[in-house]
C-alpha cells in the first residue's frame, strides 16, 4: 500500500497510486475495519476479474459499514460465480462492431477507440468485464490499424477514447495519439470516458492536461461517478483545472441495486455534481453482464424511481435513463 512506501511529506503521484492500489479482499477489508464480517465475499485467488481499488477512493468509503456503496461497487461477492438467464459475456454484443482491432463502430458519426485495456479500478458490473483485451490492445502499434479507420471514414466526427480506462496509457502515447486524430480533418471533437479522476483525480495533472487541452479538437470528459459520496475536494479541484482548460465535464451514472436505488441518493448525486462543475448526462440501466445480477434492478422499479427523481430535480439536473440495447442505431431513451 502507499502508506507503506511514500514519503509522508510527498505527495504520490498518480502512477504511485496506482501501483498502490488494493489487490487482495483482505487488505481493505482490514482497512475498513470489516474483518471478520459475514459478508460472502470472493476469495483472492478464485476471482477472474481481480479486485482492484485505490487508497483514495477506499479512504471515501464508511469505516465498519458493509454495505457502504462505494465498497458495494468494488467488492468481489460470491453472487458474481452465479449464472443467470440473460446475463452474457458479451450484452452489448460489441464483438459485432470490432471493424479493426481497438475500434467499435455502433453509432452513426462516432468511433469508440479501446485506448487502453487497464483500469484504475475494478467495477462489480462493467459490461467489458469480460471483453478480450488482448485483441484490442493499446499502444502507437496497434492504434494505427484504428488511426486509417477513422481516416477513411468521413462520417466520423467524433472519437471516444474508452477502454478499460484511456487514462491508464501514459501522456507521451495520448500526447502522440491526439495529435494524429487532430491530423484527421474531418474529427471535431475528442470524448474521453474515464473513471480515473474520480478514484485517482491526481491523474490530472500537467502532462495530462497539456494534450487534453491542447488539441483543436472540441474535447469532453465524460466521469462516472454513481454516487454522491464519490465527489470529494480532490475531484472538485480536479474538475476546476479541467474546466480552466475549456473541456466540457459531463457524467454518466449506472443506476445499481444496492448503491444508488434511490430518488435522494440520485438527487445527491446530481447536486453535488453540478456543485463540482459536472453536469449529469446518462443513468443507464445495468447491462446484463455475466456475474453483475445482483445489482439488477426490475424496470418498473427504475421507472418509479425516475419520475420520483423528475419531481425534485430540474431539467438540466436530471440525467437522460437510458439503456444500450444490441442492434440499435442509439441508445435508448426509457422516459
Ligand atoms: S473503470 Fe470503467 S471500464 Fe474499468 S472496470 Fe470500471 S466501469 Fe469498467
Amino acid at each position: 500500500m502507499i502508506t507503506q512506501t511514500a514519503v509522508p511529506w510527498q505527495t504520490p503521484t498518480w502512477k504511485e497510486e496506482l501501483s498502490g492500489a488494493f489487490r487482495s479482499v483482505d487488505d481493505l477489508l482490514q482497512f475498513l475495519e470489516l474483518e471478520g464480517t459475514d459478508l460472502a465475499f470472493q476469495s483472492d485467488s478464485t476471482s477472474p476479474f481481480p479486485i482492484r481499488v485505490p487508497i483514495s477512493y477506499a479512504r471515501r468509503m464508511r469505516k465498519g459499514d458493509p454495505d457502504d456503496p462505494l465498497l458495494r461497487q468494488v467488492l468481489p461477492l460470491q453472487a458474481e460465480t452465479l449464472t443467470f438467464p440473460g446475463f452474457v459475456a458479451d450484452p452489448l454484443e460489441e464483438a459485432r462492431h470490432n471493424p479493426v482491432p481497438g475500434v467499435v463502430h455502433k453509432y452513426e458519426g462516432r468511433v469508440l477507440l479501446i485506448t487502453s485495456p487497464a483500469c484504475a479500478v475494478h467495477c462489480r458490473y462493467c459490461f467489458r468485464r469480460h471483453f478480450p483485451y488482448e485483441d484490442n490492445t493499446g499502444g502507437k502499434a496497434h492504434w494505427q490499424p484504428a488511426l486509417d479507420y477513422i481516416a477513411g471514414d468521413l462520417s466520423v466526427r467524433e472519437v471516444i477514447l474508452s477502454g478499460g480506462d484511456p487514462l491508464a496509457a501514459n501522456d507521451n502515447q495520448l500526447q502522440w495519439l491526439t495529435d494524429q486524430l487532430a491530423r484527421i480533418g474531418h474529427i471535431r471533437r475528442l470524448r474521453v470516458h474515464s473513471r480515473f479522476p474520480v478514484v485517482i483525480p491526481s491523474r490530472i495533472d500537467d502532462p495530462c492536461l497539456s494534450w487534453l487541452g491542447g488539441s483543436r479538437l472540441d474535447t469532453i470528459m465524460v466521469l462516472h461517478i454513481n454516487h454522491p459520496a464519490e465527489i470529494d475536494s480532490n475531484l472538485r479541484a480536479m474538475v476546476a483545472r479541467l474546466k480552466d482548460r475549456n473541456i466540457t465535464v459531463l457524467n454518466q451514472a449506472v443506476l445499481l441495486k444496492g448503491v444508488n436505488d434511490s430518488a435522494e441518493s440520485l438527487e445527491l448525486l446530481s447536486e453535488a455534481l453540478f456543485a463540482a462543475g459536472v453536469l449529469p448526462y446518462y443513468l443507464h440501466l445495468l447491462d446484463p453482464v455475466a456475474g453483475a445480477s445482483h445489482f439488477d434492478l426490475p424496470v418498473s422499479e427504475a421507472l418509479a424511481l425516475y419520475r420520483t427523481l423528475s419531481g425534485r430535480l430540474p431539467g438540466y439536473l436530471l440525467p437522460k435513463l437510458v439503456q444500450d440495447v444490441p442492434g440499435k442505431a442509439s441508445k435508448t431513451y426509457i422516459v
